[in-house]
């Protein structure tokens, strides 16, 4: 069921203040590389789809005759049966948001009642496609699922950040509003045990890995901030 009254998000357990925001500890001691091909994850982080804003829908409708060409027969024929719509119905499509989740996107909806996410297919987002990629070094190919949004973003020289659902942008990041303090955290969702990047400890540590993602939060400015803490308090 979708999460219909939301304890507001705790804080995290650790956290540091930067800029007046507080800020996950973890992100600093997190190893976080999003690579389909090394992290052989198969887009499980779009295992639930994502929740859809008023904005998405008006954004990505007038495209979908284009996103869906990358589509399966079978996604594309479900779509079909839905006249279109890939926002899912809650009567028939239940979903399990953590408070902390339903915090990180409530800024976009009036409640959290309001709350919809893309249809799920398969266990996965209607979205989602199979496809390949060659691997680095060898240039052999390997089977990745990519995002049909994505893809049709980037085939038309798109900002994709701009374009892509903000739930899926800010993965696996969000902020939200708690006393009136700013709260940027990790997302902590039922999922995260099946999505191999975040239990794989490769890569740089997250605020570095993420620091387009940090920008696209909470703007330029306050990243370099958060860049400059990590350098002085967490040297590698
Ligand atoms: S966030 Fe993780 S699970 Fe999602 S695409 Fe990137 S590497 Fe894969
Ligand atoms: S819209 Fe794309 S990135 Fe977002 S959950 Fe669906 S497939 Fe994944």
């Amino acid at each position: 069921m979708y999460t219909k009254t939301p304890t507001v998000g705790a804080l995290p357990e650790s956290y540091v203040e930067i800029d007046g925001v507080l800020v996950d500890r973890r992100i600093f001691t997190t190893p976080f590389i999003c690579d389909v091909v090394v992290q052989q994850c198969g887009s499980a982080c779009c295992h639930r789809g994502c929740v859809v804003t008023g904005g998405d829908i008006e954004r990505l409708t007038p495209h979908m005759d284009g996103i869906v060409r990358y589509l399966p027969e079978a996604k594309r024929e479900f779509l079909r049966r839905e006249g279109g719509n890939f926002v899912g119905d809650p009567e028939r499509q239940g979903t399990e948001m953590l408070p902390q989740e339903t915090m990180a996107m409530i800024r976009f909806f009036k409640s959290a009642e309001d709350m919809r996410c893309t249809w799920v297919v398969d266990d996965e987002c209607v979205f989602l496609y199979p496809s390949t990629q060659p691997a680095p070094g060898n240039g052999h190919s390997v089977t990745v699922n990519h995002c049909a949004v994505h893809s049709y973003a980037l085939e038309r020289g798109m900002d994709w950040q701009s374009f892509k659902p903000a739930d899926c942008v800010q993965y696996p990041l969000c902020f939200y509003q708690k006393d009136s303090r700013t709260v940027l955290a990790l997302q902590e969702e039922p999922g995260q045990a099946i999505v191999p990047c975040l239990n794989n400890p490769i890569g740089p540590p997250m605020y570095r890995s993420l620091e387009g993602t940090i920008i696209y939060l909470l703007g330029e400015c306050f990243n370099e901030k958060v860049q400059a803490y990590g350098r002085e308090h967490f040297p590698e």
